[in-house]
């Protein structure tokens, strides 16, 4: 075995060692910063090193640093898992090293990233021929994607943005749920739309746009407008009402719906949840992770879009593929993405999605909201504690009294290291926020759960 066989295997193992021991580690603990550093922290070394020295010294300093984020009872966020396949296709994706801008540098990842867009776009349901762009997370699908609605309705207006510039350009409106995730914002300061212009919509008590705010917001705005909805808010798991909404939107001579389904578009892929997503093939574009509920590793977003042109026009490095002259009909992987050299995160994605099939991803999701409900159950039957969403997902939000009482017994169920969980302020309201979305999490994952929130929920309650 030569030195590099030798430390590839090495480092299969240090990663199988890992993987088998997530569900034993403790979940969260706490970290010594000092010691970490002090583990990492050496000198710039001024000559060469093993390599094999190098990644032992790296598993070993980097472990107590590690959060077991990729374990069955981590439960803060929206944090997502590996499966099997898409891991592995992850580690070929880095020993294969292919630059993923353009078919020329790599043909695999280009025709790979061609077959996975064709299955998101058949297993989500949207328009046949929309466009997909391999992206990093939802972030940056959202900035893609509004970046293309920009383009489309500045293009109506007469305004080429992408040649000219804002200046001088018919002004945008900008239009979103008053529970927009904070990351749209962070796509529309990119964007140069900023964060303050926006006309914000009213939303009911699940987090969930109104339809009525929506038609008196665009009633008192003309011209180009951007639209952005939201499926699946990161608090409740609701769904703004897509079906309702974009009639409303439909009436504008120039405007564009965009959906932020970071987590929330996979309820589409299940036919269970399906109808929370009800008129979703209707909109202009769509962002979603892969690294979130599809459990692909980090870091993996897909955007869609209803009009490949617009969406090209705004990301493009040239115009081949706006004046047809791509070659051959050929999708370049590039037209789609800010970025020019790139990981080609599509192996992963297809691998996942050749692993789970049709079925696995509905199961996926499904297990996952059954999961979701019982905690729900579980919990809300205990004195004191209260689950104060509507679990229509996979998220739940709990209350255990007051929010002093809610922080400390988050604080103690974090420290217990058996789950981790958040808390986050909800209409004013601090609360526990249990997110369900790694596919390695059994039942068993949930009760032993439930008896770290219970014991914790004790210890608070109980005078010592
Ligand atoms: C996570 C999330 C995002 C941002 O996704 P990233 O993958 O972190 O870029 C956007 N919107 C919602 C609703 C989310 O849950």
């Amino acid at each position: 075995m030569s030195d590099r066989d030798a430390l590839l295997h090495r480092t299969a193992e240090i990663a199988a060692e890992f993987i088998d021991g997530l569900p034993a580690r403790p979940v969260g603990r706490p970290v010594d910063l000092t010691a970490l550093r002090a583990a990492l922290d050496v000198p710039l070394p001024d000559g060469p090193s093993d390599p094999q020295a190098v990644i032992e010294a790296l598993a070993r300093g980097a472990d107590p640093g590690v959060i077991a984020t990729a374990g069955p009872r981590y439960f803060g966020f929206v944090i997502g898992g590996g499966v099997p396949a898409a891991l592995a296709a992850d580690w070929l994706a880095s020993a294969w090293d292919q630059n993923a801008a353009l078919y020329a540098v790599s043909p695999a990842a280009s025709v790979v990233e061609e077959v996975a867009a064709r299955w998101l776009v058949e297993l989500f349901g949207l328009p046949q021929g929309s466009s997909v762009g391999f992206v990093t997370g939802a972030t940056m699908a959202t900035f893609t994607a509004l970046a293309a609605g920009r383009h489309r309705v500045l293009e109506r207006a007469g305004w080429n943005i992408e040649e000219d510039g804002y200046v001088g350009a018919p002004p945008i409106e900008v239009v979103v749920g008053d529970e927009a995730h904070v990351t749209v914002f962070v796509s529309l300061q990119m964007l140069g739309l900023g964060r303050n212009r926006v006309h914000k919509v009213a939303s009911d008590g699940q987090g969930r746009m109104m339809p009525a705010s929506l038609r008196e917001v665009l009633a008192g705005i003309d011209g180009p407008t951007l639209v952005s909805a939201q499926s699946g808010n990161v608090n409740t798991g609701g769904f703004d009402p897509l079906e309702e909404i974009v009639p409303i939107v439909r009436e504008r001579p120039n405007a564009w719906l965009h959906v932020d389904g970071a987590f929330g578009l996979w309820a589409a892929a299940n036919p269970a949840t399906r109808p929370l997503m009800s008129g979703i093939e209707m909109l202009d574009s769509w962002a979603v992770d892969g690294h979130k509920w599809l459990n692909v590793p980090h870091d993996s977003g897909y955007v869609f879009c209803a009009h490949p042109v617009a969406h090209a026009a705004a990301m493009a490095h040239s115009a081949a593929y706006l004046t047809g002259q791509g070659q051959g009909g050929l999708r370049s992987p590039g037209d789609f993405v800010m970025e020019s050299s790139r990981r080609a995160r599509g192996f992963a994605t297809w691998a996942a999605l050749r692993e789970l099939g049709r079925s696995g991803v509905a199961d996926l999701v499904e297990r996952c909201c059954a999961l979701a409900r019982r905690f729900a159950h579980q919990l809300g039957s205990i004195d004191g504690v209260m689950v104060v969403n509507d679990v229509v997902l996979n998220q739940v939000l709990v209350s255990f009294g007051d929010d002093r009482r809610t922080d400390l017994v988050v604080e103690q169920v974090q420290r217990s290291g058996e789950c981790w969980m958040g808390a986050t302020t909800w209409h004013g309201q601090r609360l526990m926020r249990i997110s369900v979305s790694n596919s390695s999490t059994t039942e068993a994952d949930v009760d032993r759960s439930v008896t770290a929130i219970r014991n914790a929920h004790h210890a608070v309650t109980t005078p010592s």
